[in-house]
């Protein structure tokens, strides 16, 4: 599964930008404060999707992750949350209303 590393795209840095990397889980684990981990999943029609699993090396409450604005690896469009955060660094997932669409 991909990993996608984040850069802040504003002052209050609650808004990242994306991009895709060679970097194993291993690696983003010890190296990068926060990444997304890509997953693909088969909708309801058939059709492969792509999700996002946002995870910080920091804990986030829910309020604070929640406030994260991130833009789409592929076509930096902002991503939709999806699914709640599994606990203080695994946090939501996320899909992109964009890509999703083709
Ligand atoms: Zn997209």
């Amino acid at each position: 599964m991909a990993i996608y590393e984040m850069h802040k795209a504003d002052k209050a840095g609650t808004v990242f930008t994306t991009k895709d990397t060679l970097y194993t889980k291993e690696y983003a684990e010890q190296h990068m404060p926060m990444y997304l981990e890509g997953h693909l999943i088969e909708n309801e029609n058939g059709k492969i999707r792509r999700r996002y699993r946002l995870h910080s090396d920091k804990p986030f409450t829910i309020e604070a992750a929640l406030a994260l604005d991130i833009n789409c690896p592929e076509c930096n469009t902002r991503l939709k949350q999806i699914g709640r955060c599994l606990n203080t660094h695994d946090l939501g997932l996320y899909k992109c209303p964009a890509c999703d669409k083709n």
